[in-house]
């Protein structure tokens, strides 16, 4: 059992949740959930990014203080993720006293290097250029497009002349390209590798790393220059994923972290949007690197859900509540539709009516059908008890009921493809495989024939139809426990139905080899069969089956 540190990016609270943040919340959250499933010790973060000059705007239109908007918003969000079946282990907040506190010592650490150093990592200059509040970043003039940001074209960009504290990006131009080359799996899908390989090749320059606190009250005072300077949005901003760790001073965890020990830090993955990956690819490592901290184990970059063509952004008003979205289907629905098609690493559509045909071809038809119809047939031809298997030998491949019997080894193909691509992060052929091993369940239901079978005098029909079922539930069974990660409230209401005691369905776990295992697993094919062990143990011949509502409601 390892140790999984695990985020999201944080989010401006300068409007409700959009669809694009529900979907990068859902999908971590359900990286967070596979690896809890796998048996890691998992630690989930995500959080709001409270100083932005866009929050201390709105908080203004609104009459509000930013602090108190910030405390309002941020309850808003957090009810918004519960409503999505969310569960982070921490909600950072970057207004808080102790980010701030985790600020002061990161800037410590980083003042205590440069100390004797002729070329300071951190120094005074004057900043001269452009700045977009929607993005919160400095713009170059070959930026901009007819003179405006082309990600916010309903802002004015605004131009800037002061002095600021710079930070030495360019000095960590080498070693950046150094760390690529020796960490290709670092940075993922590899397109965005060879991205900022191509920015690394322009040359970095170094960046603005705070404000006149006269322009922008709204920011932690800069350590060293409090009075007169705030620390820029992004250098305060990235710092969450050290507090959420709780480095204290000494490296160590913090006393009030019972059961973690040191050395938490550093996160095993960073999961954040295509816009924003210079800050964690470029800009974080080096920020680390001149603190002396080590370095993220990885960073996934996931895509944008379109709607219509569009990116879904709260500030260019393109916002559709995913929380309004959820009561149409039922939160897990949705949940299911972004991971099924929104391929994780690229972009993808939303559409209502899309959003309807899943529902309907997936969850009532597929999976919701096989339940309920199995479960049918178990109360009306076995008593409502999951029939024993036989010992019938369903002979060779081409026999007219040889399907019943390779039911099984179809159940062991789809699991361990459903496995790999939760591993390689593929939820969308993670769920395929479970949602096809339902459908050639229910293909075989079909095929069969169990109400003809039934009717047999021998009795051998029925013996058939017993094979089947049993086969079924516990694919069913199998389903439960993949799918866990994407809908976990439905997929335990599934093994509930099933005659399964939740409580032992919620303690199954697959034993996976650790990290510094792998090389040697990897040749080991036997593995994914072994990793169920736990849950072949937990057999279902015998159970009194619970027949509930349907799972998912046809409409
Ligand atoms: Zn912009």
């Amino acid at each position: 059992m390892g140790r999984f540190y695990l985020t999201t990016a944080i989010y401006y609270p300068n409007a409700v949740p959009h669809l694009g943040t529900a979907y990068e919340i859902i999908g971590t959250d359900a990286i967070a959930r596979w690896r809890r499933l796998r048996g890691d010790d998992v630690f989930f973060l995500s959080g709001n990014d409270d100083h932005a000059q866009k929050v201390a705007q709105r908080a203004a239109e609104q009459g509000k203080e930013p602090a108190a908007y910030c405390d309002e918003m941020a309850a808003a969000f957090e009810e918004a993720w519960k409503a999505l079946g969310v569960g982070y282990d921490e909600y950072v907040r970057t207004a808080s006293e102790r980010h701030r506190d985790t600020v002061r010592w990161f800037f410590a650490r980083v003042r205590e290097r440069d100390r004797g150093r002729a070329e300071p990592l951190l120094y005074k200059g004057a900043y001269e250029g452009l700045y977009c509040v929607g993005c919160e970043n400095y713009l170059r003039e070959k930026d901009l497009a007819d003179g405006r940001c082309p990600n916010h074209p309903s802002r004015t960009v605004e131009r800037l002349k002061e002095e600021n504290w710079f930070f030495r990006l360019s000095a960590f131009e080498g070693w950046l390209r150094e760390w690529y080359g020796r960490e290709p799996g670092w940075l993922r899908p590899a397109a965005k590798r060879n991205e900022m390989l191509g920015i690394l090749g322009e040359g970095l320059q170094d960046i603005s790393i705070s404000r006149p606190r006269k322009a922008i009250p709204w920011g932690i005072p800069f350590p060293g220059d409090e009075e007169a300077q705030v620390v820029y949005v992004w250098f305060d901003a990235l710092i969450n994923y050290v507090t959420g760790a709780r480095i204290a001073e000494d490296g160590a965890a913090r006393p009030d972290e019972p059961g973690r020990g040191p050395g938490f830090w550093p996160a095993d993955l960073h999961v954040v949007g295509k816009d924003i990956v210079r800050f964690h690819a470029l800009l974080w490592p080096a920020m680390l690197r001149a603190a002396d901290l080590p370095l993220p184990r990885g960073v996934f970059v996931h895509g944008f859900v379109n709607t219509g063509g569009e990116k879904m952004s709260k500030s260019e008003g393109g916002a559709v509540s995913p929380v309004d979205i959820a009561r149409l289907h039922g939160p897990e629905a949705l949940r299911y539709f972004l991971l099924r098609e929104v391929s994780w690493g690229a972009d993808g559509e939303f559409s209502l009516e899309r959003l309807g045909e899943r529902y309907a071809s997936d969850l009532a038809n597929t999976l919701g059908n096989l339940l309920h119809r199995t479960l049918t047939m178990i109360e009306k031809y076995f008593g409502g008890a999951v029939p024993e298997p036989s010992d019938n030998d369903y002979g060779p491949e081409g026999d007219t009921i040889h399907s019943v019997g390779a039911l099984r080894l179809l159940l062991l193909a789809r699991r361990e493809q459903a496995m790999r691509a939760y591993d390689a992060l593929d939820f969308a052929a993670a769920l395929e495989a479970v949602t096809d091993l339902a459908r050639q369940a229910n293909q075989r239901i079909d095929s069969t024939a169990p109400w003809k079978l039934m009717k047999e005098p021998t009795g051998e029909g029925r013996k058939v139809v017993g094979d089947l079922l049993h086969g079924i539930a516990d694919a069913l069974k199998n389903a439960a426990v993949l799918l866990s990660p994407v809908l976990p409230g439905k997929a335990r209401e599934m093994a509930l139905q099933l005659g399964l005691d939740g409580e032992a369905f919620d303690a199954l776990r697959l034993s996976w080899p650790a990290e510094g295992q792998k090389d040697v697993e990897h040749l080991d094919e036997d593995r994914y069969a072994r990793a169920f062990a736990e849950v072949d143990a937990l057999a279902v011949a015998g159970l009194a089956t619970r027949k509930g509502s349907p799972l998912f409601p046809r409409e």
